[in-house]
């Protein structure tokens, strides 16, 4: 059982890298720079991999579909026995929330480079999510923190004390799925019995819960690093409101407009709900963000994609602290410790039709990638690689850091502009647009800002 072992964590000196892309290759170099050894992965589409060569073992473990291959739990498992090694990375996506999984690895003696189990599974049902959240003191989106009850009169009055427009939300939901916005009472009934019948089907439990739904909020998120000891700081925050169907396409660190004041109590009230429920390793707590108040809406207990802006700006490496608290090294680092120096922003470049957001495969004929100063770019793709259809559209990060908001975002412009990526359609163009708009370049918009600005381009 995981609790037969060392809450501290072990030593282990090689690392299996259980994913894929550009995050394979951002792991690997941070175990390099900590002397480990590492075994990638891959699926039959990934074989011919860079971060392949450049690993101590290589290994394929199943065919291109996920299913079979990054999502196999068995034979992930069977991957790490064979090469000894001693800990397994999940990185992003995949098995990186799946508490079971997280359970077996460390049932079979290997370390899970994450929270504990019981964490993930707390932090993976919404509803006792939000109940540990406002045990801790951290700010919710008004509702209650129980499930929907049967009867329609009571759903009626909950609905009622919240006031419309409300958001009926499955406990299990995730991916921007299970939820359903209902903007007056004579929707009301409709809305959560189709929410109910999607979770059940989709996740497994009906289960459902309802809050005030805000209409215009900025989605900000707070980067959490905590040992097994009970250290636990927070590294700052991010503005992550570009988003197209929920997905984030620009990210920023910090958040334009909110001052150290406004955001410090909700830092620490991250850090004391991380140490009530004794969190370990990295996280993230999303906020909705409106007139000035913040409100919890979930975390993420893993590394997230965005986590090289809180990188840049705090100087801190996220991924290779995250490897030694797992090896139960105590956190070095103290609150007063932490600071946040210029801004970064991220763009991720996705390969897919600017116009159609169709996904794009095919191999990479031309590649430049910008350089210089406070440029950073994460990816695993060269001149040459095959961009297979079978998995997120996301082939690199370009992220950015300079001394201000505006410079950052010339910094960016330019960098994109130098960036050729032939062979393959990808979002570069959309990118390139959108950081000479106007409203960006003020700051502060809202989550439906880049839908509303491509409607408007149509
Ligand atoms: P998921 O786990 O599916 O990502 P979240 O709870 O993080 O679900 O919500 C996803 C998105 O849905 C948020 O980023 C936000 O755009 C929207 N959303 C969720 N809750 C609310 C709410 N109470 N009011 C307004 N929008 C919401």
């Amino acid at each position: 059982m995981a609790e037969a072992f060392d809450k501290a964590g072990r030593r282990f000196d090689t690392v299996l890298i259980a994913n894929r892309g550009e995050i394979a290759a951002r792991i690997q170099r941070a175990c390099r720079e900590l002397g480990l050894k590492t075994v990638a992965i891959c699926s039959e589409a990934d074989r011919r991999a860079p971060y392949g060569k450049t690993a101590d073992t290589f290994l394929c473990i199943g065919p291109s579909n996920a299913a079979g291959s990054y999502l196999n739990q068995n034979a992930i498992l069977l991957a790490a026995q064979l090469t000894g090694a001693g800990a397994i990375h999940p990185g992003y996506g995949f098995l990186s929330e799946n508490a079971a999984f997280s359970e077996a690895v460390e049932r079979a003696g290997i370390a899970f480079i994450g929270p504990e189990a019981s964490s993930i599974a707390t932090m993976g049902d919404k509803i006792s999510a939000k109940r540990a959240m406002i045990l801790a003191g951290v700010p919710c989106v008004p509702g209650p923190d129980t499930s929907l009850p049967d009867d329609p009169a009571s759903v009626e009055r909950i609905a009622e004390e919240i006031g419309y427009p409300v958001i009926i939300k499955a406990a299990g939901g995730g991916g921007g799925r299970g939820m359903r916005v209902v903007l007056e009472a004579g929707e009301l009934h409709e809305a959560v019995a189709l929410t109910s019948e999607e979770a059940r089907q989709a996740f497994g439990s009906p289960a459902l819960y309802m809050e005030k739904f805000l209409q215009h909020p900025r989605h900000i998120e707070i980067q959490v690093l905590c040992d097994a000891y009970g250290n636990a700081v927070w590294l700052g925050h991010r503005d992550c409101s570009m988003q197209r169907r929920h997905q984030k396409v620009v990210e920023e660190a910090p958040a334009p407009g909110i001052s150290s004041e406004t955001i410090k109590p909700v830092g620490m009230a991250c850090v004391q709900a991380c140490r009530q429920i004794g969190y370990r390793g990295v996280g993230t707590f999303e906020f909705l963000y409106e007139n000035g108040a913040f409100y919890f809406i979930e975390m993420n207990t893993r590394l997230q994609v965005e986590h090289p802006v809180t990188e840049m700006t705090s100087g801190i490496d996220i991924v290779q602290a995250q490897i030694m608290v797992a090896q139960g090294f105590p956190l070095e680092i103290r609150q007063d410790d932490v600071a946040c120096t210029g801004h970064s922003f991220e763009c991720r470049i996705n390969a897919e039709d600017p116009e159609s957001f169709l996904p794009s495969a095919g191999t990479i004929s031309e590649l430049i990638l910008p350089e210089g100063p406070g440029i950073r770019v994460d990816t695993h793709i060269h001149a040459g690689y095959r961009v297979s259809p079978y998995y997120d559209s996301l082939i690199a990060k370009l992220i950015v850091h300079a001394p201000t908001r505006a410079e950052a975002m010339a910094k960016m412009r330019e960098a994109l502009a130098a960036t050729r990526i032939e062979g393959i359609s990808t979002n570069l163009p959309l990118l390139r647009t959108l950081l000479e708009d106007e409203g960006f370049a003020r700051g502060e918009t809202d989550i439906h800002y880049l839908e509303q600005w491509l409607r408007q381009r149509r």
